[in-house]
């Protein structure tokens, strides 16, 4: 018993501490471990398992718009990275370099890629000559390395795993359609799949992508009133173009510079779904993105038969083209059903002698703790129709969760009393100058997160600031 209760004891509560609550999830799920490289994380199988299902079905989604994968080389020579000015002003503090192979100093030393655009821009530009071989619409799924500071497990490491879509087009108005494009893509993505809503918008000046024209994002809210940035989309215009010289002859015969996107999506992900969705016993995992969506749990596994109907109810519902397995090890049913609840499991199915008999079987909610007794000629179609619920309710429970979090501030009183009292997203209008976004960030560590698509709603005329006039509307937030 005393081994039983650790798992459940060992967890802190959320409204006690929400970063050691945490911690505490992506441990005892076991979704990674530390290593002996400071600031780098081992995806144990359950944290790797959500990982291919993200990349699974986010792969599937960019082939549908014609995206083709490849794979550039880990390390980017200095001459390359240093190309493009505010990319490399972006990246050099965090870049890590080699500098010796074997044991001879190497003569240019290289950088492990914190991302590729110029990996990608070298290549380019000996592949595009003619508008004939345009557009490119290329992608790679890999690792890539910045030394962080200060890390914590899949919000920020050294070492992280991400997919980087790199475009080329012919014109401004298709890189622009294709920048959108995949940004609708992400937060599509976000909601249908992670159950995440997410404020579609635009990055200001102060924070878009080093060397970018114009950086989109989508922003969702944390359950614990903090913002996290979930995918971005950059469209480059012509500017890495011009810097690698990136060259096509069009249907006149002239030379033209090509259109450049890029966008990402992270490992992140995972914080980001343990942040929005988890409660006091552990991960809860919405059921598109859950490496096993059903388990099943003998009761009284001794007595006659019931290990048969546990494995008898699996194969079923594996053959209906559900995730599940079965727990027929020798612990308790008690610390079974705490185990699955922390690894955040959708349904556990329990069954007994006592079910057995009534030809029935119990359907237990992870998200609700709502028991169903289902009959056991109805449990493929209940057990689907089940799941499918989970997922559209933990959407909208976190969709209110997030729209109760939105406040208005009018101006910096309003500001002041909001950013320090109640963790949310904070609308405000904003002037446009990069000063007022400083004085927030220093005043409040809070950022502009994003100037809203869908949400232009001009709430007052004046900067929430500086009370200068104001025409954009920003989303601002403490965030991860
Ligand atoms: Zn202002």
């Amino acid at each position: 018993m005393a081994k039983e209760k650790k798992l459940v004891e060992a967890i802190t509560s959320m409204e006690e501490d929400f970063a050691q609550w945490y911690t505490d999830v992506v441990k005892k799920a076991e979704l990674i471990d530390y290593s002996s490289v400071k600031g780098c994380m081992i995806l144990k199988p359950a944290g790797y398992a959500i990982w291919e299902n993200i990349q699974h079905e986010l792969d599937r989604r960019f082939k549908e718009t014609g995206v083709e994968n490849v794979y550039m080389p880990l390390f980017i020579p200095e001459s390359l990275l240093n190309k493009e000015k505010d990319h490399v002003e972006g990246f050099a503090p965090e870049v890590a370099w080699v500098t010796h192979g074997g044991l001879n100093p190497l003569q240019e030393r290289l950088c492990v890629r914190p991302t590729s655009e110029t990996l990608f821009c070298d290549f380019y530009k000996n592949i595009i000559q003619s508008y004939r071989d345009l557009p490119k619409v290329y992608n790679q799924w890999c690792s890539v390395v910045r030394w962080e500071k200060e890390t914590r497990p899949f919000l920020r490491s050294r070492e992280f795993l991400w997919q980087e879509g790199h475009t080329a087009h012919a014109t401004e108005e298709e890189a622009e359609a294709r920048t959108v494009q995949m940004l609708n893509l992400y937060a599509d993505f976000c909601e249908e799949v992670l159950a995440m809503p997410v404020v579609r918008g635009q990055k200001t000046e102060k924070e878009k992508f080093a060397g970018a024209e114009a950086t989109y994002t989508i922003e969702a809210l944390m359950h614990d009133g903090k913002a996290l940035q979930s995918g971005t989309s950059h469209n480059f215009g012509d500017g890495f173009a011009k810097a690698f010289g990136i060259q096509y002859t069009d249907k006149d015969n002239k030379l033209q510079y090509v259109h450049q996107t890029s966008w990402g999506m992270t490992t992140r992900l995972i914080g980001a779904v343990i942040m929005v969705h988890g409660d006091d016993s552990g991960l809860v995992l919405p059921p598109r993105i859950a490496p096993t969506q059903v388990m099943v749990i003998p009761i009284q596994q001794h007595k006659e038969g019931v290990l048969e109907k546990a494995e008898e109810l699996k194969t079923r519902l594996a053959a209906s083209g559900i995730r599940v397995k079965s727990d027929n090890s020798e612990k308790s049913p008690g610390f079974k059903f705490s185990e699955q609840e922390m690894r955040g499991i959708p349904i556990r199915i329990e069954i007994g002698p006592k079910d057995i008999q009534a030809g029935q079987c119990v359907l237990v909610r992870r998200d609700t703790r709502e028991k169903t007794v289902v009959a056991l000629e109805d449990l493929e179609a209940k057990t689907t129709e089940l799941l499918e619920t989970i997922q559209s309710e933990m959407f909208a429970r976190a969709k209110a969760h997030r729209d109760a979090h939105i406040y208005d501030a009018h101006n910096y009183t309003e500001f002041t009393e909001i950013v320090n009292t109640k963790p949310g997203f904070i609308r405000g209008m904003w002037c446009g100058d990069q000063a007022c976004e400083d004085k927030i960030k220093e005043d409040f560590a809070a950022t502009s997160r994003c100037m809203p698509f869908n949400d232009q709603e001009q709430i007052a005329t004046t900067c929430v600031c500086c009370g200068k006039p104001a025409h954009k509307l920003v989303y601002w937030g403490k965030a991860y």
